[in-house]
């Protein structure tokens, strides 16, 4: 005789199925009960496939449903980044530092500053040059001298 651990109840080693790796080689619930258990996690295991099947249906069905506003959506998406590329396109060309421009003179930024001080539109004059340059594409990659 053994008791089941779920129902309690003292049952006949006969009503316990094998269990290789417990020690009686029994398993610790009655059949009745085992089966309960197997059913219970049948079913759970069930509803979660369904569950997934439904949203992965209900997915793809708002898509074959509504292909015009999903393709209006990613439309946008590309428009959005696009836009947001050719802004910094246009900051890249307006913004050129006075580091830069001293890396493209190969000077000290104090000898930048110097020669600031004795003909500011020679700087100005170069920033204009690069600025030509970059609108016009040139001036990609690392700085080089011109
Ligand atoms: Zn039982």
């Amino acid at each position: 005789m053994k008791d089941c651990r779920k129902c309690k109840t003292k049952k006949e080693l006969s009503d316990f199925g094998n269990y290789k790796s417990s020690t009686d080689g029994k398993d610790s619930y009655c059949k009745s009960c085992r089966r309960k258990i197997n059913l219970e996690a049948q079913k759970k295991y069930r509803s979660i496939d369904s569950n997934r099947k439904k949203m992965y249906e209900s997915q793809s069905e708002y898509i074959s449903k509504n292909k015009e506003k999903v393709r209006e959506t990613q439309r946008n998406k590309r428009k959005k980044h696009g836009k947001k590329y050719a802004l910094d396109e246009r900051k890249h060309i307006d913004q050129i530092s006075d580091y830069y421009i001293s890396n493209l003179l190969q000077i000290s930024m104090e000898e930048l500053n110097q020669l600031k001080e004795r003909s500011p539109e020679l700087i100005e004059a170069k920033r204009a040059v690069i600025k030509l340059k970059r609108e016009l594409g040139i001036a990609k990659g690392r700085p080089k001298k011109y």
